[in-house]
């Protein structure tokens, strides 16, 4: 067995119905696949027994790494030894791939973060996170959870809710619920606005969630139309995807941030 390790997020699944609900998820016709965190194996296992992809898996844990080239010796040459956040995506397929995985807790948002970098690489992911984050990611404007990382992720992917997960079914058990989501990449090959000016508002908006747009986004310049000002007289969690498109289109000029 491998010892679980706080610092690296090791919660190992203890369900096989579980792992195998998590596999399932996956859309027909995946190819190339690459799971993150195997740790002892639980979801690898039923991936090579199924025998439907090419699969790869990345692990920063060389005790969980040795482990599985003993358990599962058919998958020694394609373990990945690692810390996913580092690596060049590109390197481990140079074709589009999905991603599944019990994802290590204390990276899953910025695992997200790199999923979007490589966004037209990646078709899906089917990941277990905290059940905070899942519905974060998942949830519609104008609600409370909703932040740049569901604005940013929901440009890109098509996100479902799967199933919720309960603590027991891990050792050891993380303090909070999780919960299984599937990020669909959607048609969106390029948004219709300057991505960059996207992103910076978008994640300006978010910074002072309470102010409105008017005031959280005073570095940038809008006209005075009608629509612009209605956008701006909101809060960053009210505006969908669309609003943000059409506000980053109005920007003048993005001004350098004032050093006051
Ligand atoms: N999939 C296994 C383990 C989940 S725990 C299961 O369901 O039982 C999360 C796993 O991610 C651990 O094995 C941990 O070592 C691994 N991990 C943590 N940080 C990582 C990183 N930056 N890159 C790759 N793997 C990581």
């Amino acid at each position: 067995m491998v010892q679980p390790k706080k610092h690296l997020g090791q919660h190992f699944l203890t369900d096989k119905n579980i792992a195998r609900k998590i596999v399932s998820s996956l859309s027909p016709g995946t190819r190339n696949l690459l799971e993150i965190g195997p740790g002892t194996g639980v979801l690898t296992g039923i991936l090579l027994a199924e025998n439907l992809w090419k699969l790869k898996v990345i692990e920063i844990d060389a005790e969980s790494i040795a482990y599985l080239k003993v358990a599962y010796p058919e998958i020694s040459d394609s373990i990945i030894t690692g810390n996913f956040l580092k690596f060049k995506l590109e390197d481990i397929f140079q074709d589009n791939f999905s991603v599944i995985g019990n994802f290590p807790y204390n990276i899953s948002s910025q695992i997200l973060f790199k999923v979007l970098n490589y966004r037209n690489q990646v078709d899906e992911v089917v990941g277990m996170f905290q059940k905070e984050v899942a519905e974060r990611i998942a949830s519609p404007p104008g609600n409370k959870k909703y932040g740049i990382l569901s604005v940013l992720v929901q440009a890109f992917y098509n996100i479902e809710y799967l199933f919720t997960v309960s603590e027991g079914v891990f050792y050891p058990p993380p303090r909070v619920k999780s919960a299984v989501i599937r990020l669909k990449r959607n048609e969106v090959k390029k948004l219709d606005c300057k991505e960059n000016l996207f992103f910076a508002i978008v994640k300006t908006g978010f910074n002072q969630r309470r102010k409105t747009l008017r005031n959280s986004l005073k570095q940038f310049q809008f006209s005075k139309d009608e629509i612009i000002t209605d956008l701006l007289s909101k809060r960053a969690e009210q505006l969908s995807v669309g609003d943000f498109i059409i506000l980053a289109n109005d920007v003048k000029k993005p001004e350098t941030a004032s050093k006051k």
